[in-house]
């Protein structure tokens, strides 16, 4: 009872999903002995659901990744595990008995009806009643807890990420990038290509006041509602996105090919171009966007993400703007050298 308490009381001191799946592991280490265990991030979209698995214990070890950034070498389709997608299903407890005696648990962490986690255990005692309820209890005090940090963290009008939030993703972003060229080298980033990098773009809608002066400020802001749902529906599940002010969004790209960044962007361009957003009709938005670097801090990349963004602006609006574009073309200047070049002395 007393271990239980001191577990609990760890747990809940944590204000961060990565260091709380860390206490979580530790808690159901400590009070279960598992022959394994993983903590499971679930993204369900509208046509598929993925797992992530961001925290557990295995042959190896502990094992514990950023809860941020789903790491794609850790995500699969949920369907590719028939226990984990019957769990997900069923939107209850599910078991497998394996042929070694031991057994294979996973419970959901559910909210509003969708699984948000999935914690797998696999044991090998008998696993008693008291011992079932004490786990299911722990499983929804977790839930609750990371509930209540997401609802803190969350804007309040979209339900998308806030600007709080940002910097901390970004930090740990660039924390990744930076010992990601360390450890490999810029010719190996993760897929495959030396142009594969981060994106960041900004997105701002365009002529909103004109929203906001025709049809009120409570319209503007269910405008503001639907555009989040678009770009939640037009983004992968591994891409991050904020509402970063008021009629400005960001989305932070996963590793990828400028191209390939610039197909994305403008296909959330044309779908909010092609919506109809209720009694306001047809709005469109103008985006900027511009590669994440090692040494860059969040102001600098937004810096020159914002720069495309006027360029975008300035030149008809409703259309994506890739910065290191414009500067090869000369249509801006380059704002500075990159500090990694920079000589000191
Ligand atoms: P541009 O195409 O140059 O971006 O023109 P714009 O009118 O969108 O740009 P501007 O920055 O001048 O205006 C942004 C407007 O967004 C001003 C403000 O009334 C509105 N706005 C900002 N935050 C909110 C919000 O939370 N709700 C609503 N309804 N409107 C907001
Ligand atoms: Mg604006
Ligand atoms: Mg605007």
């Amino acid at each position: 009872m007393l271990e239980l308490i001191s577990h609990v009381v760890r747990i809940s001191a944590r204000r961060d999903r990565t260091e709380i799946n860390s206490a979580m592991v530790d808690t159901l280490i400590g009070l279960f002995h598992p022959q394994n265990l993983t903590i499971y991030r679930c993204y369900v979209g509208n046509k598929k659901a993925m797992v992530f698995a961001c925290a557990g214990y295995g042959p190896n070890g502990q094992f514990l990744r950023n809860a941020y950034l789903p790491d794609h070498r850790f995500c699969q389709p949920i369907e590719r595990d028939p226990l984990l997608n019957r769990c997900r299903k069923e939107l209850s407890a599910v078991i497998d008995f394996l042929d070694d005696g031991s057994h294979r648990i996973v419970f959901p962490v559910l909210r509003l009806n969708e699984p948000i986690y999935l914690i797998e255990l696999t044991l090998t005692d008998e696993f008693s009643a008291d011992h079932r309820v004490t786990l299911m209890g722990l499983i929804e005090y977790f839930g609750n807890h990371i509930s209540l940090l997401d609802y803190g963290e969350a804007d309040t009008l979209t339900g998308l990420a806030s600007r709080k939030t940002f910097d901390k993703h970004l930090f740990e972003l660039l924390g990744k990038a930076a010992s990601d060229e360390m450890l490999s080298g810029p010719e190996s980033r993760r897929r495959g290509s030396p142009s594969s990098s981060h994106w960041l773009a900004v997105c701002d809608i365009d002529h909103f006041k004109q929203v906001n002066d025709n049809f009120g400020h409570l319209i503007g802001d269910e405008v503001l509602i639907m555009l989040a749902q678009e770009m939640r529906q037009s983004f992968r599940f591994d891409d991050q996105l904020f509402r970063f002010g008021g009629e400005e969004f960001i989305a932070l790209l996963q590793p990828t090919e400028e191209q390939f960044a610039l197909a994305t962007l403008e296909r959330f361009r044309g779908n909010v171009e092609k919506q109809m957003f209720s009694r306001v009709g047809r709005i469109t938005v103008s985006i900027g966007f511009s590669a994440l670097m090692p040494n860059d801090t969040p102001t600098d990349v937004i810096d020159r993400a914002d720069e495309a963004l006027y360029f975008a602006k300035r030149n008809g609006r409703n259309r994506v703007d890739c910065y290191e574009k414009l500067v090869a073309s000369g249509d801006v200047a380059a704002k500075e050298i990159a500090k990694g070049e920079v000589e000191l002395f």
